[in-house]
């Protein structure tokens, strides 16, 4: 450790611990007295901003700063901040290895060694985002076993001994399934052998396996397939479903098929992410089936107090995944960002932030033994909606912290971003020392966490009032005022007592179209309709639970609510109470803990006999991966527009997220999850309405004669959730399932990039690069793609969602043999730079003003005066050698960030951005990627200085570019005007010389 010419290097103090020698820096006695008034999520800003400082990225006067928080948090300051470690998810991150991959290309191409690249602050990657719950249940034996034989010549098949129901022989269209036009389609086809290896899967499988994959990896799939000298193809195999009319069988074991088809889908993406794994020190990847990445994360990744060559200091992190809070509590201090601030952070970079607000959230009193920690996060949540604490730390204080588990601070700190604080920090105490001892961490580690946070005063007792420190705004919970709720129907601040349900759910129903109201006639309110389901008649109406789903590692992490839907589920079981068979049930755990102790704990077959079976570990339903319901279920919901419900244990229940055919959508505690599935309806009165009859007891039921007591609950945990389990489960973290282990990748340091894949593929960022920094340039007449307004979003830039059919991405992917069923979203292709460039602002809602008002991802290219495609305009430009630039209004960038809103631009050739103002991180994305952000000076704007944007602009600028300079802007129609140069810190004039951060990383390891 070198820490000499540190300038806070005589606050290194030494700490022995059972004979070991440990170095910290104290930052507490830098200014006791100011140190003390610090809430403590501000004392992890300042360890890192003492223990970083090296008077360049960050400096003596950013540890003054945030030693004076009490007054420098009124005056907007920035402040660097070096996080301890990097958590990805597979959605983000696999943007970021391909970017780490490129580097070590560009690096090679250079004269560079490839094996510099490689992350410098640790980083986690948790595959999660990609399973769905595809098969739900243990369902009924219809098929078990069939021999097929296919004609490879003709679109028949010539025998099936399945004992199918259905017509087995008939190549008719069969009843209209959501899935079935993809498989008529191949039905109707000549069977080729790639053909019937899709016939022979099930639901889907055809979505996602491209031909691409089949070519590529042909020798595995036809082994397994014999074509005779009659050129038939034999298929001998036990299906799980009927392939042709996908009729569930006994067989169907939801999770193995869930991750066979996780895997099916994502395969290129896995083998890339597997690639990274081996090539990449410092980059921790936990495979796919593992477990949600913050429930892994808080149960084995945190560290809490890191300790690097005896050097500790807390635990901190940035996270590609707004959900990144939840570890907050376990007094972690960490948060969301865009993917080129986590891949700067992974480079050994600062992220710039505002030195924030801190609301103080006191919690008094005893929590009601019918609530659940679910209960007290939606309130909180609708609580600290009301007050608004967006951009501000939440930290929570007060006795009646010490009433909530570990599991339940993490469950408040998940749904941060919905009550809009970006963290919701729970100190560490004496509880989080216990969590760990409970999760297995090893006894050293606990030791020096503990002695670390002690005597840097970051330790907390909430009982000591004497400890609290000072906040920016102070408000009061009383755990004892908390009710069970659910939040809904349609935003998850929207919180609703349960004995208020039925009454506010009905109202809804009639209530106008929009948060709480669907717009029904009151004529409509009452119809109920009769559909068949696996031979037998139910009914389906307002208020029908078809979805319930245990889902989201806000609850999934937490044993006292899983081991009450056990518990509960128990209970019902046994006095017979059932679901209905139509309902789509499932049980997604964040981690094989929970599999263990609901397992051992003899609760697993009880939820299993109510239908939640476990369906896989990843998000599933909580990011709307829910697969399909039974198409009868549909047909009733969307025929009769009904407004038919989904009840899961998830953080967010927008409209449309969770399933197109479930209008109304409630968060709830899993127990409550199980309640109403049982009950098989949303509108019903719990106090007055009992659940069902149990013929055993000759009663009806109520919720409260199975509801589990506290005590119950807490003999169960205390017996079952024990550190063995934590052990087992984590000590084979990154062995991963057989798939996993027999996925074969390429153990070389570049990446051997695929040329047919529509999913990873080479971003060229680094393709004209040189090792030498080349002078900056003025921009000179320039042509504008953009005119756009106020508040454009990176959504507008950069959207996640479906490709649209006539859209320039989806011509790319047609080109390259794909259907447009197999498009996929934007979100899942951010590993190919050509399709994300395609759909830069692409969104269908841009209104562009160069189009004279009309919405839609259209400009004019002005060289032939024709309206184009934004990228096909960009692409027409670059062909022409004319350089481009975006002017855009206030708040340009605003939304969550996102890295693509700064790559693409990027990569359609965009020069520089002139806007009235911007979102901050979405500055910082820009500079990372070398694009200059400008600022029209005050009160200035592209309206007030006449700009019709048919004009050429030049803008001066040469090597002289330096901080926050006033540039002159010159435009072919004789109009001038200054503008600001919105690049804030020498780091940032730094990446911008260099072409952005990626680009000045790779010089720096030249
Ligand atoms: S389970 Fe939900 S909250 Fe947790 S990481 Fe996945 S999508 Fe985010």
């Amino acid at each position: 450790m070198h820490t000499d010419g540190h300038t806070f290097k005589i606050f290194l103090k030494d700490l022995t611990i059972d004979g070991e020698q440990f170095q910290y820096y104290d930052v507490s006695i830098i200014n006791e007295e100011k140190y003390a008034l610090l809430p403590y999520s501000i004392r992890v800003l300042l360890e890192s901003a003492v223990r970083n400082c090296d008077e360049f990225q960050v400096t003596s006067k950013d540890v003054k700063n945030i030693l004076n928080w009490p007054e420098t948090q009124k005056h907007e300051v920035e402040i660097p901040f070096l996080p301890s470690r990097v958590l990805l998810q597979d959605f983000t991150g696999v943007p970021a290895v391909v970017d780490f991959a490129a580097m070590r290309d560009a690096i090679q191409r250079l004269g560079g060694d490839p094996q510099k690249i490689n992350p410098i602050c640790p980083a986690d990657l948790v595959i999660d985002h990609s399973i769905q719950v595809d098969v739900a249940r243990r369902l009924i034996q219809l098929a078990s076993k069939s021999q097929i034989i296919l004609d490879s010549t003709k679109s028949q098949r010539l025998a099936d001994s399945s004992n199918c129901p259905t017509d087995a022989y008939s190549n008719r269209l069969l009843p209209n399934r959501s899935f079935l036009p993809k498989r008529a389609h191949f039905v109707r086809q000549p069977f080729t052998p790639q053909q019937a290896f899709l016939q022979q899967n099930f639901r889907n499988h055809a979505q996602v396996l491209s031909n691409n994959r089949i070519q590529s990896n042909k020798s595995e799939y036809l082994n397994s397939y014999e074509i005779n000298s009659n050129n038939q193809i034999l298929i001998e195999t036990v299906f799980e479903e009927c392939p042709f009319h996908s009729i569930r069988t006994e067989c169907a074991e939801a999770l193995e098929k869930n991750q066979k088809l996780e895997f099916e889908r994502n395969l290129e993406r896995f083998q890339f992410l597997k690639w990274g794994a081996n090539a990449f020190k410092n980059m921790l990847i936990v495979p796919p089936g593992s477990g949600i990445v913050h429930q892994v994360n808080l149960e084995c990744l945190a560290r809490v107090v890191f300790n690097t060559d005896h050097l500790l200091y807390p635990d901190s992190l940035v996270g590609t995944d707004s959900h990144t809070t939840m570890i907050n509590g376990l007094g972690i201090v960490g948060w969301g960002v865009g993917g080129i601030e986590a891949e700067a952070v992974m480079l050994g970079q600062s992220i710039s932030m505002v030195l924030p607000q801190v609301v103080g959230y006191k919690i008094t009193g005893k929590l009601n033994d019918l609530c659940t920690s679910t209960d007290v996060v939606l309130t909180i949540t609708k609580n600290l909606r009301q007050i608004g604490v967006v951009g501000k730390f939440v930290e929570f204080f007060g006795r009646g912290v010490t009433q909530l588990s570990i599991a339940d601070r993490a469950t408040i700190a998940n749904m941060c971003p919905e009550y809009g604080a970006t963290i919701g920090f729970f100190p560490a105490d004496e509880k989080a020392i216990r969590y760990l001892v409970q999760t297995g961490r090893n006894n050293k580690s606990i030791r020096f966490i503990e002695e670390y946070l002690r005597a840097t005063k970051m330790f907390r007792d909430y009982n000591d009032e004497k400890s609290d420190p000072i906040y920016s705004q102070v408000y009061e919970l009383d755990l004892s005022t908390v009710k069970p709720c659910v939040s809904g129907p349609k935003r998850p601040q929207d919180k609703i007592f349960v004995k208020d349900l039925k009454t506010e759910f009905v109202k809804s129903l009639t209530n106008k179209v929009g948060f709480s109201g669907f717009g029904l006639k009151t004529e409509d309110v009452n119809r109920e309709i009769k559909f068949v389901f696996e031979n037998q008649e139910y009914n389906l109406r307002h208020g029908s639970v078809v979805i319930a789903a245990i889902t989201s590692c806000t609850n999934t992490s937490n044993p006292s609510v899983m081991l009450a839907a056990g518990l509960l589920a128990k209970k019902a079981s046994e006095l017979g109470l059932k679901v209905k068979p139509y309902i789509k049930t499932s049980l997604s755990p964040g981690s094989g803990v929970v599999t263990e102790y609901l397992n051992k704990s003899g609760m697993l077959p009880a939820l299993e006999t109510l239908g939640f079976n476990i369906v896989g570990y990843g998000c599933m339903t909580c990011i709307g991966n829910s697969g399909p319901i039974p198409e009868s279920v549909t047909e009733a919901i969307d025929k009769n527009d009904l407004i038919a419900v989904g009840i899961l244990s998830g953080n967010r229940n927008f409209e449309g997220r969770i399933h197109p055919s479930t209008r109304a959508n409630y968060l709830s505690s899993p127990p409550l999850v199980i309640a109403y599935a049982i009950a098989g309806r949303i509108d019903i009165d719990f106090e007055t309405e009992s659940l069902g009859f149990s013929e055993k007891t000759n009663q009806e039921v109520y919720l409260r004669d199975i509801w589990p007591t506290r005590q119950e609950l807490q003999e169960l945990e205390t017996n079952y959730v024990i550190p063995e389990m934590f052990n087992k489960v984590y000590e084979k973290i990154t062995v991963g399932s057989p798939q996993w282990a027999n996925l074969t990748v390429p153990l070389t340091d570049l990446y051997p990039w695929n040329l047919e894949s529509t999913y990873i593929k080479q971003p060229p960022f680094f393709e004209k690069m040189t090792a030498d920094l080349s002078q900056v340039q003025p921009i000179k007449n320039a042509r504008l793609l953009l005119y756009l307004g106020d508040s454009i979003t990176t959504d507008h830039i950069s959207p996640a969602g479906s490709i649209a059919r006539n859209s320039p991405a989806a011509k790319y992917l047609l080109e390259r043999g794909l259907a447009p069923r197999d498009f996929n979203s934007y979100g899942s292709r951010r590993g190919n730079d050509a399709v994300m460039s395609r759909g830069t602002f692409a969104n269908i809602r841009l209104v562009n003003r160069l189009m004279g008002g009309q919405t839609g991802p259209k400009t004019i290219f002005f060289p032939k005066n024709q309206i184009m495609d934004v990228y096909d305009a960009a692409d027409s430009y670059k062909r022409e050698n004319i350089p481009i630039i975006v002017i855009a209004g206030k708040e340009y960038g605003s939304g969550s960030s996102r890295d693509w809103a700064a790559k693409g631009p990027w990569m359609l050739g965009v020069k520089a951005i002139i806007a009235e103002s911007y979102e901050r991180i979405h500055r910082s994305n820009l500079i990372g990627m070398g694009i200059i952000p400008f600022q029209f000076l005050n009160g200035e704007s592209g309206e007030s200085l006449n700009l019709n944007g048919t004009e050429k602009f030049s803008i001066l600028i040469d090597d002289s570019l330096a901080v926050k300079q006033i540039v002159e802007v010159e435009t072919d129609s004789g109009i001038k005007f200054k503008v600001l140069t919105r690049i804030d810190t020498n780091v940032e004039l730094n990446y911008i010389k260099n072409g952005g951060i990626l680009n000045y990383m790779i010089r720096k390891f030249l």
